[in-house]
């Protein structure tokens, strides 16, 4: 029997279809099955496996798999549900996914830059009152994580005029980017930044990183922005942190539970913009053309794409 790709999701139907539709267009000598309707024999023969929030137990019973691909970018509960005896897991490592988010990063650091959340508080007390202009080569935007999504949001930001500095697990080189690593590179972002920006996989050394001891590290006034996931940042020492005027402002995309319950005070908080997860929303053309070509290539040179690392977690 041929190896039937098992697409194993709890997407709803409607969206799971399209999904399937646009794979299967590319890769049209395949057999791709949502894993609902595949028999005992092709769930035993599937190599592959196409996850996006999957039901553990369904990967599980797929006892030839090779590999997963994941829809999306960011697998902390993937490997946290599946475990360290999980089949090698590829993630979606989407160039527009990339482009989209190095967008939300400018966008939403010109509107600390430019002084947003003061003028709209401004508004609501019908004060007239001009904020001082700060020129982008003077506010330093610190990035935390130089993956995939940090390079090109850091070399976006770059090409604003802003000064970047970047912080990753590793040393790095960057053109125009200082770049920084270890607890040291750490605390040397934080001094400096006047707007850090979160784009670091969540995993058990990026877990509650930014707690109220880091957060006080922070230079006066400054803002952060978490674009990457919620439990990085202890909300209640934020929180505490812009309470207290230490920090002037929040962006969060992300939070420990989405959606935010309606009950949330951080939808009230003055000093907090809560957005709900868009900063870098899957496409589906472009990630089904990449899982496409992922899948194509592993069946003509049976070379496995580029896998995480199950120990570090990303
Ligand atoms: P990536 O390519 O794996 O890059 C991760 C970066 O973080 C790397 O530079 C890595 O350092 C650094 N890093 C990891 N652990 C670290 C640690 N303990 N200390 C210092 N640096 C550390 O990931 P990506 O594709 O850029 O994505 C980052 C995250 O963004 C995803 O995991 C996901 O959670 C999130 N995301 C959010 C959205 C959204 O819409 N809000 C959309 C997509 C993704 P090295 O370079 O040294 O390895």
């Amino acid at each position: 029997m041929e190896k039937p790709v098992a697409f194993v999701t709890s997407l709803d139907r409607e969206t799971e279809s399209r999904w399937l539709t646009r794979i299967g267009k590319l890769l049209p000598t395949e057999n791709l099955l949502p894993f609902r309707e595949m028999n005992t024999l092709e769930r035993k023969a599937a190599d592959i496996a196409v996850v996006a929030n999957p039901d553990p137990v369904d990967v599980r019973s797929l006892s030839g798999l090779v590999w997963i691909h994941s829809l999306w970018a960011g697998v902390e509960r993937l490997v946290a549900v599946l475990g360290p005896s999980a089949p090698p897991i590829v993630r979606l490592v989407d160039p527009e996914l990339a482009r989209a988010m190095a967008e939300a990063v400018l966008a939403w650091t010109h509107y600390l830059q430019r002084d947003m959340p003061a003028y709209r508080r401004q508004q609501s007390k019908r004060l007239w009152r001009q904020q001082p202009y700060r020129h982008p080569s003077t506010v330093t935007v610190g990035v935390l994580g130089l993956g995939t999504l940090g390079t090109v949001a850091a070399q976006r930001l770059v090409g604003a005029g802003f000064a970047v500095t970047g912080w990753s697990r590793s040393p790095k080189f960057m053109d125009s980017v200082v770049c920084l690593h270890g607890e040291d590179g750490l605390n040397e972002l934080l001094r400096i930044a006047d707007i850090t920006v979160c784009l670091l996989p969540l995993t058990s050394d990026t877990k509650d990183l930014l707690h109220a001891g880091r957060l006080t590290r922070m230079r006066a006034g400054a803002s952060l922005i978490n674009f990457a996931r919620g439990p990085v940042v202890v909300t209640e020492d934020l929180v505490r942190a812009l309470d207290a005027g230490q920090l002037s402002h929040a962006v969060l995309d992300v939070f420990e539970h989405e959606p935010l319950s309606g009950d949330s005070p951080l939808w009230d908080h003055p000093s907090i913009t809560v957005l709900p997860h868009i900063s870098a929303p899957t496409d589906m053309e472009s990630a089904a053309r990449i899982i496409a070509q992922n899948i194509g290539a592993y069946r003509s040179t049976g070379l496995l794409p580029r896998t995480i690392d199950v120990e570090s977690g990303y």
